[in-house]
This record gives C-alpha cells, sequence and structure tokens, in this order.
C-alpha cells in the first residue's frame, strides 16, 4: 500500500488551546479521503498544516514522499498538490481562462504543456461554456469549477477540497460533486476533502472524524454504519392497541410517534421475519437503511473523546 498522505502525532496550539491534538492518519494514494467534524473541531487547521500554510506544533507529516519542514521539501509539496479553499483566490476582473492560465504560468509550464492542461482541466470541470466569461461575473457553481480547475493546472497528484459544495444549491451542488468523483475515479488523484453533506462522505474511500481536535472515529463508511447506525423498521398498525400489545408481547423495543412505530433492527432482514409474524396486524411498513447521518450525530453525541 502506497500512501499520499501520512500524518503522526500532529499537534497544533494556539496558547493553552490544542487545535489540533495528537492526531495520525494516512491516505491511500488514489483514494477518496473525507474528512468530517463539527464547526471548530480543527479540520481547516490541519488542511493548512498539510499544505505548508501553517506551521504545526508538533509531529510529522508527509506529502507525496516529502516531508513537511524538513529542508526545502516545503516547495516540492506546493508543486504536487493541488488547494480549493473556501474562499476563491481567482481574480474578478478576469476570464476564467486567463485566471487559469496565469496559474499555469507560475509553475513555470511550458506553452505546450500548458495548453495541454488546460485542455485537460477544461474537459473534467465542462470549461467551455464559461472560460471567455470574467470570473466576477459568474454564479457560485461556475465559480466552484473555475476553483477547482485553477488548482488542477499544474496536474497535481493530491487535491485537497476544503468544503467544495458549501452554500451551492442541491442541483448544482451534484454537478461539482459529480466532476469532483469522475476525476477521482479516471485520474486515480488523491482527493482530500472536508464536507459537512453526509452523501458525500459516504461515497468516500476512508472517512475520519475530528472532535475537538482529536480523531474519534476512522474506517470506511461501511465499517462506520456497522459501528455507529442501524436499520429500523416504521411500522403502521391497522389497530395501534393491538400492534403495541404485539410488541411487547415479543419484547421488541420501539419508539413512536404519531401512530408510526419504529423498531430498531439486528439487519435489514430482520424486517422480514418480524414482518412474517405480524402480517395481519400491519397497515404499511417502511424499512429505513443506516446512514452516514445517524453515524455523524451519533459520535458527535458520544461524550467522550477517544
Ligand atoms: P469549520 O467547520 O467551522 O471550518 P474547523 O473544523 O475547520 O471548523 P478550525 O478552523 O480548524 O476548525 O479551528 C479549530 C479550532 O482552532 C477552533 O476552536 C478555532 O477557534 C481555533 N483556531 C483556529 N485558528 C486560530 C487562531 N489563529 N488563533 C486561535 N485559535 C484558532
Amino acid at each position: 500500500m502506497t500512501f499520499a498522505i501520512k500524518v503522526e502525532n500532529l499537534c497544533k496550539q494556539y496558547g493553552d488551546h490544542h487545535a489540533v491534538n495528537d492526531i495520525s492518519f494516512a491516505v491511500e494514494r488514489g483514494t477518496l479521503f473525507a474528512f468530517l467534524g463539527a464547526n471548530g473541531a480543527g479540520k481547516s487547521t490541519t488542511i493548512e498544516i498539510l499544505c505548508t500554510l501553517l506551521k504545526k506544533s508538533s509531529g510529522n507529516v508527509t506529502i507525496n514522499n516529502f516531508k513537511l519542514d524538513v529542508s526545502n521539501h516545503n516547495a516540492d509539496i506546493r508543486k504536487s498538490i493541488g488547494v480549493v479553499f473556501q474562499q476563491s483566490l481567482l481574480d474578478d476582473r478576469l476570464t476564467v481562462q486567463e485566471n487559469i492560465l496565469h496559474r499555469g504560468r507560475t509553475y513555470g509550464l511550458s506553452k505546450t504543456q500548458l495548453a495541454e492542461n488546460y485542455q485537460f482541466v477544461s474537459s473534467y470541470l465542462h470549461l467551455e461554456d464559461i472560460e471567455k466569461q470574467k470570473y466576477g461575473t459568474l454564479s457560485g457553481g461556475q465559480k466552484r469549477r473555475a476553483d477547482i480547475a485553477r488548482a488542477l493546472i499544474h496536474r497535481p497528484t493530491i487535491l485537497f477540497l476544503d468544503e467544495p459544495t458549501t452554500g451551492l444549491d442541491p442541483q448544482t451542488r451534484q454537478l461539482v460533486w459529480q466532476a469532483i468523483k469522475q476525476l477521482q475515479l479516471e485520474t486515480n488523484m488523491t482527493v482530500f476533502l472536508t464536507t459537512h453533506y453526509m452523501e458525500e462522505a459516504a461515497v468516500a474511500h476512508q472517512v475520519l472524524v475530528l472532535k475537538e481536535g482529536k480523531i474519534v472515529a476512522q474506517g470506511t463508511p461501511d465499517a462506520l454504519k456497522t459501528k455507529y447506525a442501524y436499520d429500523s423498521m416504521a411500522v403502521v398498525f391497522n389497530n395501534p392497541l393491538d400492534g403495541v400489545k404485539w410488541l411487547e408481547e415479543h419484547a421488541i423495543t420501539y419508539t413512536e410517534k404519531q401512530e408510526i412505530y419504529t423498531i430498531r433492527l439486528e439487519s435489514t432482514l430482520q424486517a422480514l421475519s418480524l414482518l412474517k409474524k405480524a402480517e395481519p396486524l400491519i397497515a404499511s411498513f417502511e424499512v429505513i437503511k443506516g446512514t452516514m447521518d445517524d453515524v455523524f450525530l451519533h459520535i458527535m453525541a458520544e461524550e467522550d473523546v477517544a
């Protein structure tokens, strides 16, 4: 297994405050890594350190085999990564194409290389319809596409995205997200992402959850769902009194809201046997799969930081 990012015992302190408190993790090359946490958990601080924009207090970080803060490796790290922050860095007065080409020149790319790279980013981010437009006149979703294109013009192997779809309407969010996923899959790029949207985290290869500067959960979405979420079944009974009697006779625990009875399942299949037994009593039912939202809420509700 080769790692694009390796973080060991990373700490960042502001006075007495531990914004990042002794975290260690690794990101496998060519994967999508979701970095989650509530507001103030330390996500942006960590990303800024990994991108060489903020000094760590202690710990070791290796990006693309370059060691952070060791000799002149930070410049090599910057050349090998692309970064999209919540605040855009493009110039409102220039067109999208001018902005991106200008950025490419700062990397010292030859004319041919720049043209080739521009073609590449344009095809993934669908820039054809906006490339001649001034950045300042674009919609939120169009700006995001341009921001990502700018971060990719030197063809980095790791892309850092800090909440890339926040503030976009659902349809635009979907389009931007599709472009990120396609890019990651087709070019085998490593994507390190912070997001507040759990459906985005659900398709990541690995998810890490940060709370108050510490790692509180880590694993594949499936493993986290198995540990922190559960499937359930919502049932409406023909006669609620008979239904409750049946549930209590079978020692099935449930919650009730407006005569909808929700039963926690050990697995989705358990719904089948319950339905078979209670069929004559049931007016309607729905089996609800555990989600990454449940995972996140469960982890955040836990008192102790592991
Ligand atoms: P969000 O989801 O809101 O962006 P985050 O997880 O990215 O939050 P950070 O911005 O990394 O969180 O902040 C982590 C903690 O460090 C917070 O408690 C924040 O107040 C604190 N912090 C960040 N920058 C500084 C600073 N320059 N000086 C003092 N404290 C800081």
